[in-house]
């Protein structure tokens, strides 16, 4: 499955946010989309008006982009993944390096907001990825791996092929560097193999994420286990997001 994902990030107005879809929906017909599966992640404030916007464009999702895996209760300043999944939300992106790297995020929170995403139907996209230093010390696919293997450790194998996974280099994200195509190709035939060998599941789609636009995405969409991209800046201006998804369709 051809999967690409915008990740709005903390940006835009609820009015910026409402242009930036408008924008989106001209461009991305049924037709124009074709067999890539589109996500938009606007911040929580934007999800409703996204939501409602979306209402007649069925073949783009909605994504969160994050979630709190308590169903209620005192948590002050979370959302859950059950009002998320109220709020007509289909998806939720879990594990962000960015979430990760300044909310002290966990593999161990990032299980639990699995395990209470898919309890209330929302796809969970769950990202992982190294930072520059295990990159250098060439522990990268251990440690991503590590990453994937605790969030899918306590998920029923027959719930993992729901589940999105975005292999997001952590050098490689909102830095203009990129993983070279044959760098995103071994980590993501790597992550498939262990998850395969792991839980008896591989069909899973695999995002490529980390200064993913236009000038760079033929070569990386072309490998034959990227299954598509999490598209952090050039998913806030409609044009590159646009021809991404035509640049995705045509691999
Ligand atoms: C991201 O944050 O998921 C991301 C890939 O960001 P960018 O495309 O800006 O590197």
């Amino acid at each position: 499955m051809k999967l690409l994902a915008g990740n709005w990030k903390m940006n835009n107005t609820l009015e910026e946010g409402a242009d930036l879809m408008e924008a989106l929906i001209e461009g991305l017909s049924a037709e124009a989309v074709g067999d890539v599966r589109v996500v938009v992640s606007p911040p929580y404030l934007q999800l409703p008006q996204t939501v409602h916007a979306l209402w007649e464009n069925a073949h783009i999702a909605v994504a969160a982009q994050n979630g709190h895996a308590a169903d209620g209760g005192a948590f002050t300043g979370e959302v859950s993944m059950a009002m998320l999944r109220d709020a007509e939300v289909d998806a939720v992106i879990i594990g962000h390096s960015e979430r990760r790297q300044y909310f002290g995020e966990t593999d161990q929170d990032v299980s639990d907001k699995v395990k209470s995403a898919l309890k209330h139907q929302l796809i969970p996209i769950v990202c992982v990825g190294e930072v520059l230093e295990q990159r250098k010390a060439g522990t990268y696919l251990a440690e991503t791996w590590a990453q994937l293997h605790a969030a899918f450790a306590s998920v029923k194998p027959e719930d993992i092929s729901d589940c999105v996974i975005a292999y997001e280099p952590v050098w490689a994200i909102g830095t203009g560097e990129v993983a070279s195509a044959a760098q995103a190709q071994e980590v993501h035939a790597y992550l498939r193999a262990q998850m395969e060998a792991t839980f008896g599941v591989s069909d899973m789609p695999i995002l490529y994420g980390g200064s993913c636009k236009p000038s760079n995405a033929e070569e990386i969409f072309a490998q034959k286990d990227v299954d598509g991209g999490l598209i952090g800046g050039a998913s806030l201006v409609a044009a590159d997001f646009i021809e991404l998804v035509r640049i995705l369709k045509a691999s």
